[in-house]
């Protein structure tokens, strides 16, 4: 009775949403918990894996429809939480909020936007920033990227893509954004039964749009581009190489549109020199270069980083300072000792590289290798290309992509600069 009548005075506020509020209450299928099981759920964490439901007093799980909104109870039938289910996944349900007198409609969402809008701005974003980053923001599986203007979306479950009609229509009334595009062409919607697609969610517009970093602009092809067009995450990282780049003959591997080469030569490098495998994003550092006047300093190269670093260790270049961003090597912790080795292997030939008393920048985007083990496989490197290595920062991913204590994968992104002795 509690949540009727949170929902008829929500209902008055919000009127608008009066008819979800109550369709969604009546009908909501009640999963419980396994007694002897991790307190993880309990303590926090939004995921429901299916061997924590206990099957015996849940609805058989096939009865379940993709998507739907149900409760979680715990062994002692005390409300835990309610959220979305999805019984083909590994995770049958990611909980939305663990209070009995909040629905999960399309109020829910306005509310939580504006709150994760609110956090970015107490944090100083104005422009761009990750507004949405997943289960951190409390809303597992939705990504949302501000680019001044536009956003690009990615609903990554089921359960949170009926929502979409909802979201976007949440972000037309906070923002009024110029223009909404979805990139949910991510392999990862198969598993949860779901076709990959990428479009408009708004008018068209050109999707090619610029934005302003660090004083800097860049261009950013948000159809096109890698995942939502722009790494947003490295942002302060991008900043962190300020002083040791002065000066300096710099190399980036795997620099995608140029963003870590760009600050290098904005910050006073004598020459910048960046690789990539991708001809688009060559193109695309090229005329970030050129949008920011310092295409003199630059110079880009398609081509792949392994071979060429090897190649140029055996022909005796050195560089001051040695940047490398590699991709995730693995989506799999199955496949991690791959990742491992991909890891060691590009940091010992970046190592090389470097003159005595130079800089290497490094970094690892997957949150299948947790921090220690990053340092790790970069000690292994320091030794087997015999330097030594002084540690001069160490950070993680921009604060637009909050950590959440406790859930192991909302911390994904290590940066390392060091001395190489
Ligand atoms: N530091 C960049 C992001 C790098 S993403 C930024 O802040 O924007 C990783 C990049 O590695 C991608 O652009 C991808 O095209 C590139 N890449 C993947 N494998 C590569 C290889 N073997 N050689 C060179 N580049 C590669």
């Amino acid at each position: 009775m509690a949540e009727v009548e949170a929902v008829k005075i929500n209902a008055v506020v919000l009127s608008e949403y009066k008819t979800t509020f109550v369709a969604i209450t009546v009908h909501m299928h009640k999963l419980f918990l396994r007694k002897k099981i991790s307190p993880r759920v309990e303590n926090g964490h939004p995921w429901v894996f299916m061997n924590e439901i206990n099957v015996q007093d849940s609805p058989p799980l096939e009865t379940l429809q993709p998507g739907e909104t149900v409760e979680v109870y715990n062994a002692a039938k005390k409300f835990v939480g309610r959220g979305y289910c999805n019984p083909k996944s590994q995770i049958t349900v990611r909980l939305l909020t663990r209070h009995a007198t909040e629905t999960i409609d399309a109020a829910f969402f306005y509310g939580r936007l504006q709150t994760a809008w609110r956090y970015r701005q107490q944090l100083g974003y104005t422009e761009n920033c990750r507004l949405v980053f997943g289960e951190a923001d409390g809303m597992p599986a939705l990504i949302i990227d501000k680019f001044n203007d536009y956003f690009v979306l990615q609903t990554l479950a089921v359960g949170m893509d009926v929502w979409k009609p909802a979201i976007v229509d949440a972000l037309h009334k906070i923002f009024s954004p110029k223009g909404i595009y979805e990139r949910n062409d991510v392999p990862v919607r198969e598993l949860e039964g779901m076709a990959q697609i990428k479009g408009f969610l708004s008018d068209p517009f050109d999707t090619n749009i610029i934005i302003n970093e660090n004083g800097l602009r860049f261009c950013v092809d948000i159809a096109n581009g890698q995942k939502t067009g722009y790494f947003l995450d490295q942002q302060d990282n991008r900043r962190a190489i300020k002083h040791i780049v002065k000066n300096a003959d710099v190399l980036e591997a795997f620099t995608y549109t140029g963003t870590f080469s760009i600050h290098a030569a904005h910050y006073g490098a004598k020459s910048v020199f960046g690789i990539d495998i991708s001809e688009n994003a060559i193109a695309q550092c090229r005329r970030n270069a050129e949008l920011n006047g310092l295409q003199n300093k630059c110079r880009f190269e398609a081509m792949n980083a392994f071979d060429a670093l090897k190649q140029w260790t055996k022909e005796d270049k050195r560089y001051d300072v040695v940047m490398i961003d590699p991709p995730a090597f693995t989506k799999s912790r199955e496949n991690l000792q791959k990742a491992i080795t991909g890891y060691k292997e590009i940091n010992l030939r970046a190592m090389k590289l470097v003159k005595p008393g130079g800089f290497l920048v490094t970094a690892s985007c997957t949150n299948l290798v947790p921090p220690p083990l990053f340092l790790d496989i970069i000690a292994m490197a320091a030794k087997d290309a015999r330097r030594t290595l002084r540690q001069v920062t160490y950070q993680t991913q921009a604060s637009d992509h909050p950590i959440v204590w406790g859930m192991e994968n909302t911390e994904y992104l290590k940066f390392l600069i060091v001395e190489v002795r």
